[in-house]
């Protein structure tokens, strides 16, 4: 019988009535005869929300952290209550939301007293959205009649390196470790339900797996298991030619492939974490995304052969965010082999990763696109190991400024396709600072002011006529 992993979104957790409908669509499938695995992001909202608590925490500010606590914990013993019917079973999840928020609280208050938030401590605060969502999909689960099995990340054998914030897993130690903890229990008829997002270095320190990343401990635990596809529940129909806050008429696309869709991710579609379809796409099991709120619906389903139609030259616009542009110029960089290396040498070895690259003929300047977050570490490490070398004279940066990338497999050897891309932002009066194509042509990517992005995506999705059926 078929074996899935399924993987729950915050955003479909928004309220305590919806475990309800994941432990129906759960036991649905588990009572037709499929073996399923169950992955819970935190509810919605709750990670950016222990961001904000823990810096709190660093300034020493303990009234803001009680304050924190007092509604972190009405809102999820509410979603307990809403949810579990069987007193004994709600009971025991009660509890164990106390002993998980006590402690929450003891950590935060020791962040405060130390008055240091290092990123160790910040992704353990993080770890605490999904531990306490997944209890209480554990009771729904539980509730629902499923003989459900409560594992952290960690606890189910994801191991990985402790760049935190950012975790990579060990896919070796992963795969043999999840395997022999998880699939026993798979063939016994229990339900494995685990925390998305939060796995382990191998001295059992907590790490994060960077946001959203709860899709990527559902594809790591796919891979490890080998199951036959990765089913992500989201709010959303499915994956969609633009982002539908955006573009109100995008459409769901129904078949993508596994480079398509990793490069929509990594361009700022935010329904799906940009390395989550890694694991799937090396164990080729299919991943389909679809909505909690329409499962009639099949949703989009990701796969590693694509099916190219004439009409599917562009697939999607997507839109980042949260970046900025980092200016690298001097004559001195001009015929100097191997300044661009360097340049990206220092980055790389600050794990700094770089979205974008574009250098003028001139030689003399090299521009890139990094995440807003990693800027003055960007600039700081390139001066420091650049300037006064007479190599370049300036780094300057800009960060009010984003990425608009135009993705589809279709796009390569169709010839005309970037210039209807740009006139169609042309004629709308917006200014394109800096263009760079992919050498897989699987996508077109260009900066524009944050103020224009909008619009800009817009503008192509409508020149593509992506809106009609
Ligand atoms: P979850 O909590 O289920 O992980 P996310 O918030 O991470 O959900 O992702 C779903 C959101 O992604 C949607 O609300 C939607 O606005 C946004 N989104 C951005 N781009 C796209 C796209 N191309 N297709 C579908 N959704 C998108
Ligand atoms: N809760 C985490 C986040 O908000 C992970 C996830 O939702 O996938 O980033
Ligand atoms: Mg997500």
């Amino acid at each position: 019988m078929k074996r899935l992993v399924m993987k729950f979104g915050g955003t479909s957790l928004a309220a305590g009535e919806n475990f309800r409908l994941v432990a129906n669509l759960v036991s649905n499938y588990v009572n037709q005869g499929f073996k399923v695995v169950v992955v819970v992001s935190a509810l919605k909202g709750v990670t950016d929300r222990l961001i904000e608590a823990s810096e709190h925490a660093k300034t020493g500010d303990l009234e803001a952290i009680y304050r924190f606590k007092r509604e972190i914990t009405e809102e999820h013993l509410e979603a307990a209550r809403k949810s579990i019917r069987d007193p004994n079973i709600r009971g025991e999840v009660s509890d164990a939301l106390r002993r998980t928020l006590d402690e929450l609280e003891k950590v935060l208050t020791g962040i405060a007293y130390v008055g240091e938030l290092t990123p160790k401590s910040r992704d353990y605060v993080l770890s605490f959205g999904e531990k306490l969502s997944t209890r209480i999909a554990w009771g729904t689960l539980r509730d629902a009649g499923l003989n459900a099995q409560y594992f952290t990340g960690g606890s189910a054998g994801i191991v990985t390196d402790s760049n935190f914030g950012e975790a990579k897993p060990l896919m070796n130690v992963t795969k043999h470790q999840v395997k022999s903890r998880i699939e026993p229990l798979l063939e016994e008829g229990v339900v494995p339900v685990i925390t998305g997002y939060i796995a382990a270095t191998p001295e059992g320190v907590t790490t994060t797996l960077g946001r959203g990343g709860s899709d990527y401990t559902a594809t790591i635990i796919g891979a490890a298991l080998g199951v036959d596809e990765v089913w992500i529940w989201t709010s959303v129909d499915g994956l969609m030619t633009s982002d539908p806050k955006i573009v109100p008429d995008a459409k769901v696309i129904p078949e993508v492939s596994f480079q398509e869709a990793t490069e929509m991710a990594v361009f700022g579609a935010k329904v799906m974490h940009p390395r989550a379809l890694e694991p799937a796409m090396e164990e080729n099991i299919p991943v389909r995304i679809r909505s909690i709120f329409n499962p009639e619906s099949p949703g989009t389903l990701i796969v590693k052969e694509q099916k190219i139609k004439p009409i599917d030259v562009v697939k999607a616009i997507t839109l980042v965010k949260d970046v900025a542009l980092v200016n690298v110029s001097g004559a001195g960089m001009i015929g100097a082999p191997g300044t661009a290396a360097k340049v990206f040498d220092v980055l790389g070895k600050k794990n700094i990763n770089i979205l974008m690259i574009s250098q003028s003929v001139s030689e003399a300047n090299i521009s890139f696109i990094i995440n807003r977050g990693s800027l003055e570490k960007a600039v700081n490490a390139l001066e420091i190991a650049l300037l006064g070398r007479g190599l370049i004279r300036e780094v300057t940066a800009e960060d009010d400024i984003c990425v608009v990338a135009v993705v589809g497999a279709g796009m390569r050897g169709t010839p005309g396709v970037a210039s209807r891309v740009f006139s169609a932002v042309a004629r709308r009066g917006i200014n394109i600072r800096m263009i760079a194509q992919g050498s897989s042509e699987l996508n077109i990517s260009f900066v524009v002011k944050e103020a224009d992005g909008e619009e800009a995506v817009r503008a192509i999705h409508e020149e593509f006529r992506l809106g009609e059926n």
